[in-house]
């Protein structure tokens, strides 16, 4: 590190990367942050991946937004066509008066003339828990209606959709730190390794101390060396493996009938389903022989304890809220829930994706899960809020919202920290949605894609130049503090909104997250006994805790669940096929996912020197033998062509790839993943299928 290790100062805060919620220590001299170490957060003991070590100098990026941008009257049209470090084509300067007058001007003008649902407005899992909250807020309080919503429609959508209807909450079940008392787990459509690597390393040791680890994935993966049986099962076989597994049990009489009885319901619909689906009948589908998922039903079955782990290969499927209800219903038949060592846990992707679903900041969701359907519910946010009532309908979530932008019905938004002009599926249409809206305003730290379309950016502050509180995969509530200014006249995003609210003629009088969260924490039960003094003291408080003294329970619903009469739900799934199956035109399986040093759209880690070092091309994955087959080198370039669209891209060498498959990154936006996926959605939790589309592949020659 040299000179580096040379600071004045140093400040604890959160990592800004994954869900993990890694606590850090950030070094700093003068206004600049020189390193990062790990500290000892409940969540990673001291450790960092990466990113969080190595991913930071983002925010001293020449292309962080200084001054808010207007859109020049003389600007080309809307497209993806603007340069970050040479805006001025398309934008000019403008002081925050103006810019925020225009903002807020423009979004009035269309609540006045068509009315609140044409203003929409997309919030961010990368902002903390009070933005969040203020930001779903501002749309339900000024417009009167619920369409807001957040990319955790594009993660766990369907988990959450599944785990409500089953479960009763949206949260997890155990901390994944208690894979430690387990003796079996099963880590299913995840690839902690590179997406929750701080994670990843507990699931290592447990596997070191003689735990069975159970990887399930379509795509072979690093902790495959770590485990007792990796099933690589063929895409979209998700429900057809989990329920051959599940009658396996059944079969064999494996499962817990005290727990069933106890703390179930519906388990002889559950039961007689199963019957039709013998791992004999189900090994070709899946492609895993019938006595690999008896033996994984067993060792999991028969474990003291045992946990579920799971990732976006389950919920992002037309039918990832029915493999959600596989992955509880199989923890529920053996009782491997609310014990130590037991528990659901899907990793969650961003570093407040919880925090932010659990704020609100979801269309059919006010804070803490509660129905925008229910009158006492709103009665009591009116109420918190001291304003009138607002829709009892459901809004529209991310994709919806952008199809109403083509339909019309919507012609204003506000987009926070949100960059959907790369991260949604069929994202051609999603740019041209954005290219139509009559007014956009967006806030960043970056000129993101996104930004491109926008008539007003605000510049905001990164996350370690900002206080507030997140909440990590584990139910852990931790503080953030800001540890260097932001750059030049950007501010923090709370401050911005509450600046928008205010022209908007909202009487917001808040002056510090602290007071945001006390009345977010009034209208939240999940945080009884959590006080931000109390997280400014220790740091970080694990939900729910059930006194001032509490560090919070780190395993839940030994003794129920919040649903009538405390009982979980099995429901049984049938096998759906992936919306878009191979053809002769299409003949190959496209995946899209993370890679260890890039972090969603690319925005924060591309501009961070060492990752963008370690990484700096768009990539994709085929077999050597597909690469074989197509005239390619490792190293040269193929095209990939869906129903939606093309591109050209590297192609890499990989034998964790199945011949009929490729694996592209969606963080580049030279080669955009997204121009390709597939925007079919899972009719409940509304979440695309990101994990599966009908692609061909060809030679595209040297670019
Ligand atoms: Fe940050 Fe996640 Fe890495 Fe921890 S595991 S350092 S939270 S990216």
């Amino acid at each position: 590190r040299g000179d580096s290790r040379d600071f004045d100062r140093e400040v604890q805060s959160v990592c800004p990367f994954c869900g993990v919620g890694c606590q850090v220590s950030l070094k700093i001299k003068g206004d600049r942050v020189t390193h990062v170490d790990g500290i000892n957060g409940p969540a990673n003991e001291g450790r960092l991946c990466v990113k969080g070590r190595f991913g930071f100098d983002y925010i001293h990026h020449p292309h962080r937004l200084t001054v808010p941008l207007i859109r020049r009257s003389d600007a080309p049209p809307k497209g993806l066509d603007v340069d970050p470090a040479n805006p001025w084509t398309h934008f000019r300067e403008a002081n925050w008066q103006e810019a925020l007058d225009l903002a807020a001007n423009g979004l009035a003008r269309l609540d006045a003339t068509h009315g609140g649902q044409s203003v929409a407005g997309f919030g961010s899992a990368k902002c903390t828990n009070e933005e969040a909250y203020l930001f779903q807020k501002l749309i339900r309080q000024r417009f009167g209606h619920n369409n807001v919503d957040h990319c955790t429609r594009l993660c766990h959508a369907s988990s959450v959709a599944a785990l409500m209807e089953n479960v009763g909450s949206a949260a997890v079940t155990a901390t994944f730190n208690e894979i430690e008392n387990a003796d079996v787990a099963i880590v299913i459509g995840a690839n902690p390794v590179e997406n929750h690597p701080v994670a990843a390393t507990f699931f290592k040791q447990f596997a070191k101390r003689g735990g069975k680890l159970i990887v399930m994935d379509p795509r072979g993966q690093a902790l495959k060396r770590h485990a007792t049986h990796m099933l690589q099962f063929r895409p979209g076989a998700d429900v057809a493996m989990l329920n051959a597994i599940m009658a396996t049990i059944v079969e064999e009489g494996l499962y817990d009938q005290q727990y069933i009885d106890a703390w179930t319901e519906n388990w002889e619909a559950e039961k007689a389903h199963l019957a039709q689906f013998a791992p004999e009948k189900m090994a070709e589908h899946c492609g895993i022989p019938a006595e690999t998922l008896r033996q994984v039903a067993r060792d999991f079955a028969t474990a003291r304890a045992g946990m579920i782990f799971w990732g976006m290969g389950v919920s992002q499927h037309i039918h990832g809220t029915d493999n959600s209800r596989c992955l509880i219903s199989l923890a529920l038949m053996c009782g491997h829930v609310g014990r130590p060592g037991t528990g659901l846990h899907p990793l969650r992707g961003q570093n407040n994706v919880q925090g932010a679903s659990d704020a609100g900041l979801i269309p059919m969701f006010l804070p803490d899960y509660q129905t925008v359907t229910d009158d006492a519910v709103r009665a009591r946010f009116s109420e918190i809020w001291g304003s009138g009532d607002f829709s009892a309908q459901r809004g529209l979530t991310v994709t919806e919202i952008l199809d109403a932008v083509h339909e019309g019905t919507i012609r204003g938004m506000y987009i926070l920290g949100e960059n959907p002009a790369m991260s949604d599926p069929d994202v051609t249409h999603a740019r041209e949605a954005l290219a139509k809206l009559d007014h956009l305003v967006v806030q960043d730290i970056f000129l993101t894609e996104t930004a491109n379309y926008a008539d007003v950016i605000l510049p905001a502050a990164a996350f370690y130049e900002k206080a507030g509180t997140v909440t990590n995969t584990n139910r852990q509530v931790q503080i953030a503090r800001a540890a260097v200014r932001p750059p030049g006249q950007a501010l923090p995003d709370w401050q911005i909104t509450v600046e928008l609210a205010r022209r908007l003629g909202l009487d917001w009088q808040y002056t510090d997250p602290s007071e945001v969260y006390t009345e977010m924490a009034r209208g939240m039960r999940s945080l009884d006994n959590i006080t931000w003094d109390r997280l400014v003291n220790d740091g970080a408080v694990t939900y729910p805790s059930l006194s001032p003294s509490d560090p919070g329970q780190a395993i839940v619903f030994g003794d129920g669940f919040p649903r009538a009469e405390g009982r979980a739900r099995f429901t049984p799934a049938a096998i759906i096929p992936p919306d878009e199956v191979p053809d002769s035109e299409f003949p190959m399986v496209m995946t899209t996912g993370r890679q260890l040093e890039h972090w969603h759209t690319g925005s924060m880690t591309r501009r961070s020197r060492v990752l963008d070092a370690v990484e700096p091309e768009a990539n994709c994955s085929l077999h050597p033998a597909t690469l074989r087959r197509l005239g390619v080198e490792a190293g040269g370039m193929v095209r990939l062509i869906t129903r939606r669209g093309e591109i050209t891209i590297m192609a890499r060498a990989d034998r964790a790839v199945a011949e009929d498959m490729v694996f592209v990154p969606f963080a580049y936006v030279e080669a955009a993943a997204n121009v390709l996926t597939n925007p079919a959605l899972d009719p409940y939790g509304k979440i695309p299928e990101f994990k599966f589309a009908a692609v061909r592949v060809e030679p595209a020659g040297v670019m």
